[in-house]
């Protein structure tokens, strides 16, 4: 196995509870149990991360730029985590804009590739949808499936050789383990 560098996380459904149709205010913003130590453990362990989200609430209205960004720092401030030490990707095109980024499209993880400056086989992404899935697969990015969000829903479509954890902790202990044995 190729070491990680670089840990990308989808958002809705990873970090924070999904609300439907989207978390459209910080008011709204309820970031999954134990999230704050998942991350807090992976940059103890010198791990990149990036999170990379279709956010198509933008585009149709639903919420401002100033709210996604005032969300982002709502995550940070609740995780205890220094800005810098996290990427933000964002996709705000609606699906008819046919635009290269967003999920299941590649754009937004290659964007964060570059970034890091490492090779996808270095890069791992973890979400919990056939999107997400997708879009890693599709550039040769290994994929993490978590049953929190839609991951119990996606967990039934075929995944290829994806591992499945049963929460985001869980996954990143097993990084943890399998990168530094
Ligand atoms: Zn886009």
């Amino acid at each position: 196995m190729v070491k990680k560098q670089l840990i990308i996380l989808d958002r809705d459904g990873i970090i924070n509870e999904l609300v439907d149709p989207y978390v459209r205010s910080v008011d709204e913003l309820e970031l999954i149990e134990d999230v704050p130590q998942a991350l807090n453990l992976l940059l103890k362990y010198n791990f990149k991360i990036s999170i990379c989200s279709n956010q198509r609430g933008v585009s149709r209205g639903l919420l401002s730029l100033d709210t996604l960004y005032e969300i982002e720092r709502r995550i940070i401030t609740v995780a205890d985590i220094e800005h810098h030490d996290i990427a933000f990707y964002y996709c705000t095109h609606d699906i008819s804009d046919s635009c290269n980024c967003r999920k299941p499209k590649p754009g937004l993880l290659c964007q964060a590739i570059n970034d890091v400056g490492c090779y996808a086989s270095e890069a791992l992404f973890i979400g919990d949808s056939i999107s997400d899935c997708k879009s890693a697969q599709s550039i040769g990015v290994d994929f993490n499936l978590i049953l929190t969000g839609h991951g119990k829903l996606t967990a039934q479509q075929p995944l290829g050789d994806s591992q499945i954890f049963v929460s985001l902790m869980a996954c990143v202990r097993n990084i943890i383990t399998t990168n530094f044995p």
